[in-house]
């Protein structure tokens, strides 16, 4: 097993790379009064703000170096103040080398990436060259460029490591129990979103404000729309993929209302192995910047002590045809995913802001996939502007 090892001015690495029992790389914190110095970019947003609480709750194994956010200016300023940040960048896409800038910083360990869509594309991918780790929450990254992505990880000293509530549970799931062959099915939760309990006839006159009101969680504008749609748990789908290694057939969705089991590993001899906590995107990103080290959670445990139930049903596809897209992307593979994500991105934006239906946002996207006739780019500024054309191809079959 081919085994790497790199000592650095204040800690070790070993990591192995992923063929057999040792699948997960083991890695010593810093030593002694050694920080973790972490980059966020999209520190003005739901996952930047847990992320910081995070850090706040543990100044002395977490330090912050670098912070980017899309606007809100003064607030990007006030984190800067509260965690002594020197370098912050406040950016748009135009300005996307500040990311690269951030993710490259010579002081940073791991770079946590919370922006929306594939901004940091580019950043994941230098930060991965740079020998950097990237804690990874944002999917949109993933579904269109992954596999940029993992070539760039398997050339670096660093890794990607999974921050989505779903995967962050798989990882935790598999870790010390994957063996060549072990895995029968990853089983990734969902809510069900804002719209679970609906009727397609209810389904037509949903507003904006009804997709925004999810029962669990409390996250970004886009994604809240995503889960409301289920277009979130297609682009997990395609996610978990990436992050694992495993074919399109060996990954379920269940619904699960309560949102307490965050996802499942089935094994081959049918035993199944669950990860739950209190529903807060704090304990994914405790989890991986302090990883393998445990501290002290920031919200309280499950409280047994009171009648709880646990539900799980089958997802309905016919109710959320995005699943059912996401899946035919990716079982489809090539620039299918990447184009399930630019339509939705485009449907949803029209949806939040310019009165498009909510069922129309399946339909786009299932347009769009139909008539795509690209080949997937192999180059990031390909890939950047392939996605491009898909959009603008997307915005022209908005009628409504
Ligand atoms: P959000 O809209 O609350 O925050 C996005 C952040 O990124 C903001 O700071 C914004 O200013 C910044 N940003 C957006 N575009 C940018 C750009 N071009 N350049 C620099 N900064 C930019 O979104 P969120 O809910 O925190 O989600 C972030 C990512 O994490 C998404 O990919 C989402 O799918 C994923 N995610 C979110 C949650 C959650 O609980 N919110 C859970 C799992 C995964
Ligand atoms: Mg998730």
């Amino acid at each position: 097993m081919e085994n790497i090892c790199r000592i650095a001015e204040d800690k070790t690495y070993k990591k192995y790379s992923a063929t057999d029992e040792n699948i997960y790389p083991f890695r010593l914190m810093p030593k002694v009064d050694g920080r973790r110095r972490v980059v966020l970019l999209g520190a003005t947003g739901s996952v930047g703000s847990s992320t910081l609480e995070v850090i706040r709750k543990h100044g002395d194994k977490l330090q912050l170096v670098g912070i980017a956010g899309g606007s809100r200016e003064s607030e990007l300023n006030a984190v800067a103040d509260e965690f002594g940040v020197s370098e912050s960048v406040l950016f748009s896409r135009d300005g996307e080398p500040g990311l690269e800038y951030l993710a490259t910083l010579p002081e940073a360990d791991i770079v946590l990436v919370a922006t929306t869509g594939t901004a940091a594309l580019r950043a994941v991918l230098a930060a991965l060259e740079a020998g950097k780790d990237v804690a990874l929450a944002n999917k949109e990254t993933l579904v269109a460029g992954g596999h940029l992505v993992k070539a760039a990880e398997q050339k670096s000293a660093g890794r990607v490591f999974p921050v989505d509530s779903e995967h962050n549970a798989i990882f935790q799931c598999l870790e010390g129990n994957r063996t060549h062959g072990s895995i029968k099915r990853l089983l990734l939760t969902a809510s069900g979103g804002a719209f679970r309990d609906k009727t397609l006839e209810e389904l037509k006159n949903v507003t904006v404000d009804d997709a925004l009101l999810h029962p669990n969680w409390s996250m970004g504008p886009k994604i809240t729309v995503d889960c409301a749609t289920m277009a979130n748990k297609g682009l997990e789908m395609i996610e978990a993929c990436r992050l694992f290694d495993v074919e399109p057939s060996q990954i379920d969705v269940v619904v699960h209302p309560q949102s307490i089991v965050h996802s499942m590993v089935e094994f081959c001899d049918n035993s199944i192995i669950a990860q739950m906590s209190k529903p807060s995107m704090t304990f994914a990103i405790q989890h991986i910047l302090m990883y393998p080290e445990r501290k002290e959670g920031i919200h309280e445990s499950l409280d047994f002590s009171k009648m709880m139930n646990l539900e799980f049903r089958p997802p309905d596809e016919k109710l959320f045809p995005c699943l059912r897209l996401a899946r035919q992307s990716l079982e489809a593979g090539g620039i299918y995913p990447l184009s399930f994500n630019a339509a939705n991105e485009v449907a949803v934006d029209a949806f939040m802001h310019r009165g498009l239906p909510f069922l129309s946002i399946p339909a786009i996207i299932e347009e769009v996939l139909e008539n795509v006739h690209y080949s997937l780019p192999d180059t990031v500024d390909e890939l950047i502007d392939t996605e491009s054309r898909i959009q603008a191809d997307a915005l022209k079959r908005l009628t409504f």
